[in-house]
């Protein structure tokens, strides 16, 4: 068995190095080494840090080792849950000044809240922008962004809807049936 644990990798390379999938076609690069932690197949978990004297949680992770609500120097790095809720989000039709989003157009972003009850911001994904809702429950994937310059693929950490069984109750109002006609 030669397979490649990327996330074995990418932690042993630093996430810095460029490496190639089973294909060979295309390297594949996290945006940011440290954002998150893949530990065999499919289970993706994001990694932040939690200060050990009042509690609270961070992503990405403090890399001050300081705690910015009690300045307490004692942080632990933590995995974070991998389904949250959407607290608030954008959709971005026009590509941002600055260089700093080489993704798609549009896309959209907001945040997360976690059980622990850390916001992450995020880009969304795996559904049409519209069906996004303040209050919809998401899990986290980990899905290409762009290309660099050299074609390798920069990996970043999304979120998508939770698949839940078509049980929603149909409130959806059929167009102009009510609509008064003179
Ligand atoms: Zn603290």
């Amino acid at each position: 068995m030669e397979a490649v644990n990327l996330a074995e990798q990418l932690k042993t390379n630093g996430g810095e190095t460029i490496i190639m999938t089973e294909s060979g076609e295309k390297s594949r690069i996290p945006i940011r080494k440290g954002l998150w932690e893949q530990s065999g197949e499919g289970d993706v978990r994001l990694i932040g840090s939690s200060c050990l004297s009042c509690g609270e949680i961070f992503f990405p992770v403090q890399d001050s080792g300081i705690c910015t609500h009690c300045q307490g120097d004692r942080l632990e790095v933590i995995k974070l849950s991998s389904q949250g809720v959407i607290t608030s989000f954008s959709v971005v039709y026009q590509k941002p000044a600055g260089g700093f989003y080489g993704g798609p157009i549009p896309y959209s972003y907001g945040f997360v809240k976690l059980p622990e009850g850390v916001k992450v911001e995020t880009l969304f994904t795996g559904c049409d922008l519209e069906e996004l809702e303040v209050g919809m429950e998401v899990s986290l994937v980990i899905e290409k962004l762009c290309e660099n310059a050299e074609g390798a693929e920069i990996l970043t950490y999304k979120f998508q809807p939770v698949k839940i069984k078509g049980d929603k109750s149909n409130n959806v109002h059929t167009g102009g049936l009510n609509n008064e006609t003179n």
